[in-house]
C-alpha cells in the first residue's frame, strides 16, 4: 500500500507531494502544516479539521451530475437536495453547509424537533424542508409553525396516527385562519426492496418506518374526506444507508414509481414529487479488493431519471420532482481527524535493547549468530530455528533455567529475526509469513478516543481511511495496530492480514508522527461517545482566502474536564469546594507546596481530557 489507497478513496480531494499528503486545492497546503499551525496556537491532542470547500464539492457535483442525467433523457420534472441534520449537526458543519450550498436552493431534513428548529432556523426560505422520523403533536405543530413562516416544508407521515394528529392540528391552526397555511405531505412507503449492507434495516418490510400498501390506501381515504388531500405531494422511501450495491436501489425506484403513478392516477393530483432517500455510498476502502461501492454517481443518478421517466411514460402521468437526502456523500469528505502518536509499543525490540552477558546460554548464543547471518537464501531455515530455539529457552524459563534478562534477549532476538526474514522474504507472501506478521506488529498509541471519533468502526466494524501525514517518500515498513487512549481494549484498530495497514518505523523520543482518519464527516460526531469521558475533540474551519493561502477559523477547543463534569450534572462547585478543602486540610504537606498544588490544579482542570505531554517529547516541553 505505497499510497495508503488514496487513488481509490481520496476522490483527487487530497495529494501525496513529497513527504506529505497535502490539500488538493488553492495553495496545497499539506495536512502537517495546517495542524503544526494549529498546536503552535497551544491547541495539542487530536484535532478535527474541516475543509467547507469539499462539502461545496459534493453538493455541486449531487446538482450537475443530476441535471447532467435530466438533459442526457430530456427529463421534465426538477431535481432538489436537502441535507439529513441526524449526519452532522455540529454548528460548524451546517454554517458552513448552509454558506456554500447558497445558489442551490439546498434544504435540510430533520428526524426531531431539536433537528426542525435548526432546519426552521437554517434553511432559506423558499428551500426545500423535509421532516422524518416518529413525531408527535408538538412537532407536527412545530412544522405548521415553519409553513406559516413561510418555510417550504413536507411533512411525511410515518404511520395513520401521524395522520391522524396531522388531521387534527391542521383544524387546529386553520380552522379560524384568515388564510390556512399548512406544510405540504409526503408519505414514506414500505417497500419491499430492501438495501444490502450494515445500514439496510431501513428498507424492506420489516422495516421501522414507512406505511403498507393498505395503510396507504388508507391513509390517501383519509386525507380525501378531510379536505387534505390536495397537500399530499411526496412519496418518500429511504432502503439504508451506504448502498454498495446499485441492484436494490433499481428495484426500490421501480416500486415507489408504480406506487407514485398509480395514487397520481387514483386522483391525488396534487402528487408531484419522488424523494428518494439517502444511501449514496462513499468509498472508504484503501485496498482494491475490499471496495464498497460499484456504481458511479452518473449511474446512480441516470438510473434514477430514467426509470422514473419509463414509468411516468407507461402510465400516462407527469415525470415527478426527484429529491434526494444523500447525506452521507455529502459531509463524509468534509472532515480529517488528525491525531499524534503517543508511543510505539515494541520498540524496545531493538538491538539496543539486549542485555547480553559475557557468558549467554547457548541457545541465546544461537539465535544471536542466526540473526547476525541471516541471508535471503537461508531465511526460511533460520526463522524455522529461531521460532524453534524460542520455545526451548521459554521452556528453560519457565523450569528457573534462565533468567528473565535472557527471557528479554530471547524476545528480542526472535522478534528482529521475523522482522529480518519478512523483509528477505516479502515477495514470496505465504500463510506463514503473514502470521508471522501478526506477531511482529507495531502497537501505535494514538491520543484519540475510537469510541468518541470512529464509533462506527467501534460498532459496526466500518473501516475509515487511514494515513501519517508525513514521511510519505519512504516506504512504511511496520505492520500496526493503532491503540486509543481510552481504557478499553475495544479502543483497537488491530492489524488484519487482508486490509493490511503499515506505519513508519519511528523514534518517537525525538520526532512527532501523525496519524489522520479520513472520511469522518458523516454521522461520527455526533454518534461519538464520551467513554472514559474523552469528548468531541478540538475543532477547526480551514478555508481559503483569495490568494489561495488557507485560513484557520472557527476554532473550538476541546471541553475542559470542569465542563465535561459538568454536562454529567455533576455539581462542580462542590467539586470545586472539595478538592481545594482536600488539598487545605491535608496534614501531610507544607503551606507552600499546598499553594503550588492549588496553582496546579486549578491549571489542569482548564484543560481537556487528552494526553498533553508523555516521554521524552515532555523534557522537550512539547505537548502531544
Ligand atoms: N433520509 C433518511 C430518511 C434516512 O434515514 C437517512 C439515513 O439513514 C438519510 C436520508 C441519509 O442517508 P445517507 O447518509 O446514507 O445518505
Amino acid at each position: 500500500m505505497k499510497n495508503f489507497g488514496l487513488s481509490i478513496w481520496g476522490d483527487d480531494n487530497f495529494v501525496i507531494d513529497g513527504e506529505t499528503i497535502n490539500i488538493n486545492y488553492a495553495s496545497k497546503p499539506s495536512l502537517l502544516q495546517i495542524t503544526q499551525d494549529i498546536r503552535e496556537k497551544g491547541y495539542k491532542g487530536p484535532l478535527l479539521l474541516r475543509f467547507p470547500h469539499l462539502i461545496q464539492k459534493q453538493i455541486s457535483t449531487l446538482f450537475k451530475t443530476f441535471e447532467k442525467a435530466k438533459k442526457e433523457f430530456d427529463y421534465q420534472g426538477s431535481f432538489h437536495a436537502v441535507f439529513p441534520l441526524k449526519v452532522n449537526q455540529f454548528p460548524n458543519f451546517v454554517h458552513s453547509l448552509m454558506e456554500v450550498s447558497d445558489g442551490y436552493n439546498y434544504g435540510l431534513e430533520a428526524g426531531s424537533k431539536a433537528e426542525l428548529i435548526i432546519a426552521m432556523a437554517k434553511t432559506p426560505i423558499g428551500a426545500p424542508i423535509t421532516v422524518n422520523g416518529f413525531k408527535d403533536k408538538e412537532m407536527i405543530s412545530l412544522c405548521f409553525i415553519a409553513a406559516k413562516m413561510g418555510h417550504n416544508i413536507t411533512v411525511t407521515i410515518e404511520g395513520l396516527g401521524e395522520l391522524e394528529t396531522i388531521i387534527q392540528v391542521n383544524k387546529e391552526f386553520n380552522d379560524k385562519a384568515e388564510n390556512p397555511i399548512s406544510p405540504k405531505i409526503g408519505v414514506r412507503i414500505r417497500l419491499h426492496s430492501s438495501g444490502i449492507g450494515i445500514w439496510a434495516k431501513s428498507g424492506g418490510y420489516s422495516s421501522k418506518f414507512g406505511l403498507t400498501s393498505t395503510e396507504l390506501l388508507e391513509a390517501y381515504e383519509m386525507l380525501k374526506a378531510n379536505t387534505l388531500l390536495h397537500k399530499l405531494w411526496m412519496i418518500h422511501f429511504h432502503i439504508g444507508s451506504q448502498m454498495g450495491d446499485i441492484a436494490p436501489l433499481k428495484k426500490a425506484l421501480r416500486e415507489a414509481g408504480n406506487i407514485y403513478t398509480d395514487l397520481k392516477k387514483r386522483g391525488a393530483n396534487a402528487l408531484g414529487a419522488i424523494n428518494i432517500g439517502g444511501g449514496l455510498a462513499v468509498e472508504y476502502s484503501q485496498h482494491t479488493h475490499s471496495q464498497e461501492r460499484n456504481y458511479s454517481l452518473l449511474e446512480f443518478a441516470n438510473d434514477v431519471v430514467y426509470l422514473m421517466q419509463e414509468i411516468s411514460k407507461r402510465k400516462g402521468v407527469d415525470e415527478p420532482d426527484i429529491f434526494t437526502e444523500s447525506g452521507r456523500y455529502i459531509a463524509a469528505s468534509h472532515s480529517v481527524l488528525v491525531a499524534p502518536v503517543l508511543e510505539l509499543f515494541s520498540q524496545e525490540y531493538t538491538e539496543k535493547g539486549l542485555r547480553l552477558k559475557k557468558k549467554n546460554p547457548p541457545l541465546i548464543e544461537e539465535l544471536y549468530d542466526l540473526y547476525n547471518n541471516i541471508k535471503r537464501k537461508n531465511a526460511r531455515e533460520y526463522l524455522h530455528d529461531a521460532l524453534d530455539h524460542m520455545e526451548s529457552l521459554l521452556t528453560l524459563f519457565d523450569l528457573g533455567y534462565i533468567d528473565l534478562e535472557d527471557r528479554s534477549n530471547t524476545e528480542i532476538l526472535v522478534n528482529l529475526i521475523i522482522k529480518r526474514s519478512i523483509a528477505l522474504l516479502k515477495n514470496e507472501g505465504t500463510d506463514e509469513l503473514k502470521k508471522l506478521q501478526d506477531r511482529i506488529q507495531e502497537k501505535y498509541l494514538v491520543n484519540f478516543s475510537a469510541f468518541q471519533s470512529l464509533p462506527d468502526f467501534w460498532g459496526l466494524a466500518q473501516h475509515f481511511p487511514i494515513v501519517p501525514l508525513d514521511k510519505l517518500d519512504e516506504k512504511p515498513s511496520n505492520p500496526a495496530s493503532i491503540w486509543d487512549i481510552t481504557c478499553d481494549s475495544d479502543g483497537e484498530i488491530g492489524f488484519n492480514r487482508e486490509l493490511p495497514l503499515y506505519l513508519h518505523d519511528i523514534d518517537i523520543s525525538t520526532e512527532e508522527y501523525f496519524i489522520g482518519f479520513f472520511l469522518t464527516g458523516a454521522y461520527q460526531e455526533v454518534l461519538g461517545m464520551k467513554h472514559n469521558l474523552f469528548t468531541h475533540p478540538t475543532e477547526a474551519v480551514i478555508s481559503f482566502d483569495e490568494d489561495g493561502n488557507y485560513v484557520i477559523d472557527k476554532l473550538i477547543e476541546a471541553q475542559n474536564l470542569m465542563d465535561v463534569l459538568e454536562d454529567l450534572e455533576y455539581d462542580t462547585n462542590i467539586i470545586d469546594k472539595a478538592l481545594k478543602y482536600r488539598i487545605e486540610e491535608s496534614e501531610k504537606i507544607s503551606l507552600e507546596e499546598k499553594r503550588e498544588l492549588l496553582g496546579k490544579l486549578y491549571l489542569y482542570l482548564s484543560e481537556n481530557s487528552y494526553l498533553k505531554t508523555i516521554q521524552a517529547i515532555s523534557e522537550s516541553n512539547q505537548g502531544v
